[in-house]
């Protein structure tokens, strides 16, 4: 059955421009004019309303199988579906067994059938003494892999120093698959938070806790995650960089051609530290939100292409582990939730900077679609709009503005620090290979998401 989706503003490879989108079965077949609609076809005409690619999050923790009381298959892959998100990529700490080994990811497999509104993917682990089993995990398909270098609050994700990263990056020599790094170094952490409990610093200040996270620990880790990549030409990702001290050593390296790609994520540009009110633990992740100097610096990063992508790092918990009656920054569990919401965030603060519709779309195309897409081994198949890619599709509204309400929030807990944000554009649709699975807050059809592979 071949469908036409069509718009006056449809973001494709030449920018955002007046097109139709022929589709058979799950793909896009071609691209034609805004007015060449055959009549043989189904037409979807959706006027102005923007036609995005369906994003891909690169980064988020599902939590099943093993913690489905946390979140899960469902209610993550709702949350993405009501934000155009149509990929998800699933990091493999927080689900029990971890997923450090091909057993682990068939059980995660099993655990995602029949639950998934979107198309998802997952992350392999690497761990303390588990360099062995990464060829086998590698075969798979999955489209890399995820290690610490501090605790992970997952006593069964061990984080890994710099001999255990050497193993996995010798053991992934030439796999082309990228290794992603949390990367905070625990020696500039435990320095500064012994020092900080020495001193009787109050814990439910959240200048104690930025102070006990500093820039260094990310600093020291990237210098040596810099050194790593050169040395062994395997792509080394960092994830959620949160420390703009970092970007002049990234910027050097990435001209001197070293294989290294960043993310940050929207809570490090949407929110900063001097607005964090004491013992709002919904603001807790690490490495932490830090300065509004800081921000802006990543957003001019971001803005001349030295950061690559934005990713939630949608990292939710039971509300009860976020302590929010005691308020301890140092007791609460770390992670923010807001599955859902990057779309709206991202053009809201794009807008605020001076974007119009054209270039906000193209940004958001790139940073949340076809680079995330790239990362995660499905350049061409998802987050862009090209003959051959998934009719994946985010229809949004740019110009709709809506203040975030529990009602809004399809994740299983409903606590965010976006409550109460307001914002601009909105998704009215979202479609996935073809069909239609979310209009209005509501979910339409059947779970027909299914795990995307490396080809
Ligand atoms: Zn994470």
């Amino acid at each position: 059955m071949s469908q036409v989706f069509k718009s006056t503003r449809v973001l494709t490879a030449e920018g955002l421009r007046p097109a139709a989108l022929f589709v058979d079965g799950e793909r896009i077949a071609r691209i034609q004019n805004w007015d060449d609609v055959s009549a043989a076809a189904t037409v979807h005409d959706f006027a102005d309303a923007v036609i995005l690619p369906g994003l891909v999050d690169s980064h988020v923790h599902i939590n099943e199988p093993g913690r489905t009381e946390w979140e899960g298959f469902s209610t993550a892959t709702q949350a993405a579906a009501s934000g155009g998100v149509t990929t998800l990529v699933d990091m493999p700490l927080n689900c029990i067994p971890e997923t450090t080994d091909v057993a682990a990811l068939e059980a995660k497999r099993v655990a995602a059938q029949g639950k998934c509104w979107v198309d998802w993917a997952a992350w392999g682990g690497v761990v303390r003494g588990n360099s062995e089993a990464l060829p086998a995990l590698a075969a798979t398909g999955i489209p890399g892999f995820k290690c610490f270098m501090i605790h992970s609050g997952i006593d069964g994700f061990a984080w890994v120093d710099e001999p255990e990263l050497r193993l996995a990056l010798a053991k992934l020599r030439g796999a082309g698959l990228p290794l992603l790094v949390h990367a905070e170094v625990a020696g500039p952490v435990i320095n500064a938070t012994d020092a900080l409990s020495a001193a009787g610093a109050d814990w439910r200040r959240y200048s104690t806790y930025l102070a006990s996270r500093p820039d260094e620990a990310e600093t020291e880790a990237i210098a040596l995650l810099i050194r790593l990549a050169e040395e062994f030409e395997t792509p080394i990702h960092i994830v959620h960089l949160a420390s703009a001290k970092a970007l002049p050593m990234l910027a050097e390296a990435r001209r001197r051609g070293t294989r290294i790609t960043v993310e940050t994520c929207v809570q490090y540009l949407w929110f900063a530290a001097e607005e964090i009110p004491d013992g709002a633990t919904e603001f807790k992740c690490a490495p932490p939100i830090r300065s509004k100097g800081n921000s802006d610096a990543l957003w001019n990063a971001l803005e001349e292409g030295q950061i690559d992508m934005v990713t939630t790092d949608h990292s939710p918990c039971p509300p009860a582990m976020k302590r929010r009656e005691e308020g301890r920054w140092d007791q609460a569990w770390g992670g923010i939730s807001s599955l859902g919401l990057a779309l709206p965030v991202m053009w809201t603060a794009l807008e605020r900077r001076g974007s119009n519709v054209p270039e906000g779309m193209e940004r958001i195309g790139s940073w949340m679609g076809a680079k995330a897409a790239q990362l995660a081994g499905l350049s061409g198949r998802k987050g862009v709009l090209a003959p051959g890619a998934d009719a994946d599709f985010a229809i949004f509204d740019p110009d709709a503005a809506w203040t975030v309400a529990p009602e809004h929030l399809h994740f299983r807990h409903k606590l965010s620090p976006y409550l109460g944000a307001a914002l601009h554009g909105r998704v009215l649709q979202t479609w996935l290979r073809g069909e239609q699975v979310f209009s209005a807050e509501n979910f339409i059809g059947q779970p027909r998401g299914k795990e995307k592979v490396r080809r």
